[in-house]
């Protein structure tokens, strides 16, 4: 349980907003709006009860102040999304925050400069944590993609004011731990990507929840290598094939059906149209290498779709970057999104490069619930707590 923004009145108060303002700018404007459209329904209610929104965010990664990395062209985009007027402070602390805050107005919105450009943020430093926390009367925290940092406009902030986790915060939350934390089984996951050895929490925590754990991408060639397959040039972890022997063996202890290609695309060159053949898993070449699971496996992942509940994604299956290998993302994207559709099973999928696939697939919209928080989205499929969002359950001390 999170406190919400139902659990407090903001009417007359100040509240720092905390959101994830890393929109991409082009020539000074901003060239995608979906961040900020993600926050606006919280800035809304929060300005239209007769809060003082003030926003906080940090914007790329910069070393002290620098101009190229400043969030002052992103306050008008926030302005046009919102269809009300947002000022802009040149500091996130000190007098310029100050004075700019103590001109607001109930309804007002404004946007503080980038957090990071003080090295107190990513150190959680105390005292920054506190000049942050003189501005605001409470502490909103809307910023899913960022609570997995204990930095000072995340964690040290929501410790020094009453916090409350804004609406798309609560969006993603209560889909995560709806479907995760109490599943509806038979529950599979899909874990792509290129390597094992980024993965190695997920997996293993994965492995501990789910019925079916279906492996796919270049870390699919390192197990193919550990239960004896020659993958010829294919990427692979050779140093790990120990690992990923205990995870097989592991998950099989555990009753746990682990699903790996039984065919594979496969070509000479890694680039986009490179001549291709489709081969069993025991007849690659060894100046092959594999760029996507082949046509078998696809309709066998299929048929697991169809048998399971709840799905989890993380990671395309091919190197879905480069035509054709994109073929099993893409055809296992549309059967998810169409089992979802039809009521048939619940689906979450998140990380960077997965939603990229499932959006380009044009399967995204159909999924039960996409997350964009991409480090953020991992560490909770791994189970870890994050530091953000520990300290807005009811259970944590409230102020
Ligand atoms: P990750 O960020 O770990 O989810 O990995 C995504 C990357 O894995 C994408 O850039 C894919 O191109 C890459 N990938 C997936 N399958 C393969 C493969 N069989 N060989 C090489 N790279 C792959």
């Amino acid at each position: 349980m999170f406190r919400t923004l139902d659990d407090v009145d903001v009417s007359g108060k100040r509240v720092l907003v905390r959101v994830d303002l890393n929109v991409p700018v082009e020539n000074g404007r901003v060239s995608d709006l979906t961040r900020i459209e993600r926050v606006a329904p919280t800035i809304s209610e929060v300005a239209d009860k007769g809060g003082k929104v003030i926003l906080l965010s940090h914007f790329g990664r910069p070393k002290g102040r620098d101009a190229a990395q400043s969030l002052k062209p992103v306050a008008p985009a926030i302005a046009n999304v919102l269809k009300r007027p947002v000022a802009f402070a040149d500091d996130c602390v000190g007098d310029p925050a100050m004075v700019a805050v103590e001109a607001m107005k109930a309804g007002d919105v404004l946007c503080l400069e980038n957090t990071r450009f003080h090295p107190g943020e990513t150190r959680n430093d105390p005292d920054f944590a506190t000049q942050l926390a003189a501005l605001g009367d409470i502490f909103v925290n809307d910023a899913f993609s960022a609570a997995h940092r204990a930095h000072a406009s995340v964690e040290g902030l929501a410790r020094r004011l009453p916090a409350y986790a804004g609406r798309s915060m609560q969006d993603e939350l209560e889909a995560l731990t709806k479907i995760l934390q109490t599943p509806i089984r038979p529950l599979a996951a899909i874990v792509g990507g290129a390597k094992v050895s980024t993965k190695l929490d997920l997996l293993g925590s994965l492995l501990a929840k789910v019925d079916v754990l279906l492996i796919g991408g270049g870390m699919a060639n390192t197990f193919l290598a550990a239960r004896g397959y020659s993958v010829g040039k294919s990427l692979c972890e050779r140093d790990l094939l120990p690992t990923a022997r205990e995870i097989m063996d592991k998950g099989t202890a555990k009753g746990r059906e682990i699903v790996l290609p039984v065919d594979a695309v496969v070509a000479k060159r890694f680039e986009a149209n490179a001549p291709s053949r489709v081969v069993a898993a025991d007849g690659i070449g060894d100046d092959e290498m594999i760029l996507d699971i082949g046509p078998r496996s696809i309709e066998y992942v299929c048929s697991v779709l169809a048998r399971v509940e709840t799905l989890v994604w993380n990671g395309p299956f091919g190197a879905f970057e480069l035509e054709p290998f994109d073929t099993a993302t893409v055809e296992i994207a549309e059967a998810a999104a169409e089992l979802t559709a039809a009521g048939k099973i619940k689906s979450v999928a998140g990380g960077g490069d997965t939603v990229a696939a499932l959006n380009a697939a044009g399967a995204a919209d159909r999924f039960t619930y996409v997350s964009t928080a991409g480090g953020a989205f991992l560490e909770w499929l791994e189970g870890k707590a994050l530091p953000g969002v520990e300290v807005l359950r009811v259970s944590s001390r409230p102020k």
